[in-house]
């Protein structure tokens, strides 16, 4: 009689428990809703203002009426530049927050892999130039050739990887590379930059892709940055059914990998239910 009476008071308080640890779960849910909805509209609303300063010193160091002397000149620069970086922040905080609030539209379309990379080779050919570094794009033959993705977004991705690969490599060179590769039992492209950069300590390894989170606090002031680029790339190859990987060897270099299906997730869903049973 006590026993069973002492079990269901268990019971009972574990039933209210379970209640509260679901009530606490949904409010947290919540907050990080209105906090990714804020930062999203704060985002917004700082951009505007920031783009017209950005023309206004762009006009002012363009100095084209020849008003200015070379040290106004110089200030103005200094102020475009500060602009720009501020913008990229801001972009940044406004894709990781529409990621993470689920508010990230994907636009299917057939991308070619080769002219995506080569896209990318044009782009950052200067740049590797200027730094003396050697770049180059390998699709290994048997890689798909066309993807079913969101092409933008994917440039996003590669974009952010290189940027990365070219922020932290001093010599050496970085190489851009597609191949074939399986998500499970689905067709696959591995898409990777490598570099022969300054690597990332194991220890650290699994958190680079955390917002906010860099390897090394003396990196960011060393090399500048945020910490979001990681978060994005990995929120985005999400949001295209894919994953995303990472091998470093510290002061070797690293290379960031994204695997994604051939064909989109949700166009693959519509086949199999199309299909027959
Ligand atoms: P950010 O580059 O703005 O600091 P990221 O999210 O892009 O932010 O990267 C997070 C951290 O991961 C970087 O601060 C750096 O420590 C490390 N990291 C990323 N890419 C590389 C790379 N190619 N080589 C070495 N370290 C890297």
């Amino acid at each position: 009689e006590e026993k069973t009476g002492a079990l269901r008071m268990r019971q009972d308080e574990l039933e209210a428990a379970r209640i509260d640890l679901e009530r606490k779960a949904s409010d947290l849910e919540q907050a990080s809703h209105y906090k990714s909805e804020f930062l999203a509209n704060m985002s917004h609303e700082l951009r505007t203002p920031l783009n017209s300063m950005l023309i206004l010193s762009k006009m002012l160091a363009d100095n084209s009426d020849g008003n200015l002397d070379a040290e106004q000149v110089e200030s103005a620069r200094i102020m475009h530049d500060s602009g720009r970086s501020l913008l990229s922040l801001i972009n940044d905080i406004l894709d990781l927050s529409k990621v993470e609030a689920g508010k990230m539209g994907v636009a299917l379309e057939t991308v070619n892999v080769s002219t995506s990379l080569n896209a990318l080779l044009q782009r950052f050919r200067p740049l590797a130039g200027e730094r003396g570094l050697k770049f180059t794009v390998r699709i290994e033959p048997d890689a798909t050739r066309e993807l079913e993705t969101d092409g933008a977004r994917l440039a996003q991705i590669l974009s952010n990887l290189l940027s990365n690969a070219f922020k932290f490599t001093h010599e050496g060179e970085i190489e851009l590379l597609a191949e074939k590769a399986q998500l499970g039992a689905v067709p696959a492209v591995a898409l990777s930059v490598r570099d022969t950069g300054i690597g990332i300590p194991a220890g650290k390894l699994d958190r680079v892709f955390q917002a906010f989170e860099q390897a090394d606090s003396s990196t960011s002031r060393r090399y500048g940055g945020t910490g979001l680029g990681l978060s994005i790339v990995s929120g985005m190859t999400t949001l295209l059914g894919g994953q995303v990987k990472v091998r470093s060897e510290e002061g070797k270099g690293s290379t960031f990998t994204i695997v994604l299906p051939e064909r989109s997730p949700q166009s693959q869903t519509a086949t199999t239910t199309a299909g027959p049973p």
